[in-house]
């Protein structure tokens, strides 16, 4: 018995069973277990996820015994892993054969299902999320049943961000890429003009986000373009940042802005203009997707559709300047495809996703607050890792196939075996 906490150490569990199954047979005898001992069960990844969705209530689900790369297809450009693998070990395992993720997100501790449980993106209006590169998924369920989904077929479009709530993910068939570089540029612009302008950002190259550090002379527009150039070895530099920036100077920075948040701004300031504005090298793409691991902090995201996010960004950035919050992360802006996965945040829609990020400080409940309203009133769409305040009927009104969904969790977990608090709240109990 312990406890299970996420990444923050912002959501905790009480004391539960750990159940680490080595096959796909262990994980349905757990599953067959816990629903005649009438017990809940939460399938875990890596703990990174902000929103209290991965917290075990009775038995916690490991499965970082089930975490192999099964086999690569290079003609195909396909490769099979179990659900547990970690992003940076299939990167790695991928790179050592000339191949790579299409698109990531900012880091790479997350398991392959633990990620694409919650629709997890990385930036790019030509790709999709993390989901959407699955081609097929094996899924075992609480009723009993083993499922093979393959994209297009039957209920892969429910199961592919299936939210832990449907059945536990075993294996994955991932489409892949050869491997390639990517070189960044850096533009500055005032943040209203960028909320004007997204849809042009957003289609101007395959991967592009925007930084915004309120206070600071202006955004920060990353482009980030395909280049032949060989990828310089970026690793001590790399290395600085996570161990040297993120874990002493950026902290100090943040404990200072902690302390006295009117110098907030000044302190963004001085961060954009020495570490944000720096020139970019050709680097592999997994390690431009990622950035350094940054500092404990807090996250809220919502994802709009691209016609309604110049809104959203401009009323979150005016209430910030006109309520002077001092918000100490950056705001990121990233943009994903849309795809047909029923609760994924892009569903239907070509979308902006609008992170709202902060370290502990006085602003900090005030600055999520509005951020959820605005983003509310645009019909925003919770990103399923992230914090949020939202209720089952929201999340009808917002994700047009939540009743399917739903449906569908009642027969492949009828007893609700897969449920916890949060799923509870947000998908409802009837
Ligand atoms: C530092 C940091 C950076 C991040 N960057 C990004 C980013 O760039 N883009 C983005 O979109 N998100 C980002 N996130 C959020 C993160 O990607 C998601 O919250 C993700 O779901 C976490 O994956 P995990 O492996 O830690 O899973 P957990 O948080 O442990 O679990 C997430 C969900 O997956 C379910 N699950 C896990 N394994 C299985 C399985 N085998 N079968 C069925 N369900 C399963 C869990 O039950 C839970 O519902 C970031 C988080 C952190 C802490």
């Amino acid at each position: 018995m312990r406890r299970f906490h996420n990444w923050s150490r912002t959501q905790a569990s009480a004391e539960v069973a750990w159940e680490s199954p080595r096959s796909e047979a262990e994980v349905a005898d757990v599953l067959s277990r816990a629903r005649r001992q009438g017990k809940r069960v939460r399938p875990v990844g890596s703990g990174h996820s902000w929103s209290a969705i991965a917290v075990p209530e009775a038995i916690a689900l490991d499965l970082s015994n089930l975490a192999a790369p099964l086999e690569i297809d290079a003609a195909r450009r396909t490769i099979r892993v179990q659900a547990g693998i970690q992003l940076k070990t299939l990167t790695a395992t991928l790179d050592r054969v000339g191949l790579a993720m299409p698109i990531l997100g900012s880091v790479s501790e997350q398991t392959i299902a633990g990620a694409t449980s919650t629709g997890t993106h990385g930036s790019s209006l030509a790709y999709g999320n993390l989901a959407s590169l699955i081609e097929e998924l094996v899924i075992v369920t609480p009723a009993g049943e083993r499922h093979v989904l393959r994209r297009g077929q039957g209920d892969f479009d429910a199961a592919c961000v299936g939210l832990g709530a449907l059945g536990i993910v075993t294996e994955l068939v991932l489409r892949v890429s050869t491997a390639f570089a990517l070189v960044g540029e850096v533009q500055t612009r005032p943040i209203l003009e960028i909320a004007r302008d997204l849809a042009s950002i957003g289609a101007s190259t395959d991967f592009v986000k925007v930084w915004w550090l309120p206070g600071s002379e202006g955004a920060q527009i990353f482009r980030y373009h395909r280049t032949p150039l060989p990828p310089a070895d970026v690793r001590l530099e790399r290395w600085l940042d996570t161990h040297v920036t993120n874990r002493v100077l950026f902290p100090a920075a943040l404990a200072v802005s902690a302390r006295l948040p009117q110098l907030t701004r000044r302190i963004n300031r001085a961060v954009a203009q020495s570490y944000l504005e720096r020139p970019a090298v050709p680097m592999r793409s997994d390690l431009a997707f990622n950035v350094a691991m940054p500092p404990i902090h807090r996250e809220t995201e919502y994802a709009f559709d691209l016609a309604d996010a110049p809104a959203a960004l401009t009323a979150i950035a005016e209430s910030i300047e006109r309520e002077r919050l001092a918000v100490n992360f950056p705001v990121e802006v990233r943009f994903v495809r849309e795809d047909a996965a029923w609760m994924s945040p892009a569903y239907g829609r070509p979308t902006v996703q609008i992170g709202g990020y902060m370290s502990d400080s006085v602003d900090l409940p005030r600055f999520f607050q509005r951020f959820e309203e605005i983003s509310q009133s645009l019909a925003g769409r919770p990103h399923w890792g992230k914090e949020m305040k939202v209720d089952a009927a929201y999340v009808r009104q917002v994700f047009p196939r939540r009743d399917d969904f739903v449906a569908l969790a009642r027969r492949w977990d009828p007893d609700g075996t897969l449920r916890n608090a949060f799923l509870d709240r947000v998908l409802g109990q009837e």
